[in-house]
């Protein structure tokens, strides 16, 4: 079976994990968000890329959810003594040698998507990990801050602003010219299963989306696509994604996530037990939904999931 599932970071990565242990004979192709993307000390960081691999390839810090596990931060250290930061956006060594190689791979001239393939050969993922683009492409928010309007970019909103202050709009800035990266659009043709893991709806999988032909190429794949709400009981499991929902006139609850996506994308949806009232709504609305348990407290409460996911995605299929 071939499954081809759209991740942003620490929501996407997890799931992950319990789909391969749920499917472990399946092949499985990761399209990763890169509108986080941000360059700083003159490297670029790509930290949902980063998550899924460190996740799936055992260097994560596991309480944290991102950045690598025994970590140290002499770097960061000696830079702030410089006076060099940004110091709001947590950069460890070990952390560091991965931007490192990834900048000087791109530099010498390999695209995004060979430099991540040549990092996953350390740290073996097992799944083949896509940047949604090659193409730079970074998420702006726009805010109002001291009574001016200014676009900041998504790492400083969510990062150093810890988005307290309301997002008026959430600008995927390059999408419109990006390309899908090589091996995509021919993934998800090749699909028997799509799957939207609870990942940040807007900022993770919408950024993806944006990508010209991508949402297009799902629509058509003419397979089923099943969703995992990261909305759990009217709030999200962690993080502050109903900051950026609400930027785009989607109100924090499970079935109103469902219907953002639409019926023209979404076959399958999956609530959490406590949202089982929105099961009709969602329905209605012509998408198939169930109400399960949606915590992945461990890797056996998410293996379950992935489980529900691709049940549920045959239950469509027939
Ligand atoms: P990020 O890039 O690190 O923000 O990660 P993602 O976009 O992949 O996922 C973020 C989303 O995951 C958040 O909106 C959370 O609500 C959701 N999430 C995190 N843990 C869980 C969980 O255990 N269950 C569910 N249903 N959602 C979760
Ligand atoms: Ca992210």
């Amino acid at each position: 079976m071939r499954i081809v599932v759209l991740a942003g970071g620490i929501g996407g990565a997890r799931f992950l994990r319990g789909l391969k242990a749920a499917a472990p004979e399946a092949e499985i192709t990761v399209v990763g968000n890169t509108g986080d993307d941000i360059h700083l000390f003159g490297l670029k960081v790509c930290p949902d890329l980063d998550t899924v691999m460190y996740t799936l390839g055992g260097g994560i810090h596991e309480e944290q959810g991102w950045g690598r596990a025994d970590e140290t931060f002499t770097v960061k250290e000696e830079l702030a003594a410089y006076g060099v930061g940004p110091e709001w956006f947590g950069l460890g060594d070990r952390d560091f040698a991965t931007h490192i190689v990834r900048t000087q791979m791109i530099g010498a001239g390999y695209p995004l998507s060979a430099v991540t393939e040549a990092l996953c050969a350390r740290w073996q993922p097992g799944v083949r990990l896509l940047p949604m683009s090659d193409d730079r492409v970074e998420t702006h928010v726009l805010i109002e801050a001291d009574g001016e309007r200014k676009a900041v970019h998504f790492q400083e909103y969510w990062v150093r602003l810890r988005a307290s202050v309301p997002a008026q709009a959430v600008l995927p800035v390059g999408a419109e010219a990006a390309k899908p990266a090589p091996g995509v659009l021919e993934a998800i043709a090749a699909a028997d299963v799509i799957v939207f893991p609870p990942s940040n709806p807007v900022v993770s999988i919408g950024t993806i989306l944006a990508v010209p032909g991508i949402r297009e190429a799902i629509a058509e794949a003419g397979v089923p696509v099943v969703g995992l709400s990261p909305i759990v009981g009217d709030a999200p499991v962690r993080g502050m994604a109903d900051k950026v929902l609400a930027a785009v006139g989607v109100e924090s609850t499970a079935a109103a996530v469902a219907a953002h996506y639409g019926s023209g994308l979404l076959d399958g949806w999956l609530v959490d037990t406590v949202d089982a009232g929105v099961v009709g709504e969602v329905e209605a609305a012509g998408i198939r939904c169930r109400a399960i348990p949606l915590m992945m407290s461990d890797l056996d409460a998410t293996t379950r999931m992935a489980r529900e996911a691709l049940d549920l995605a045959e239950e469509v299929r027939a």
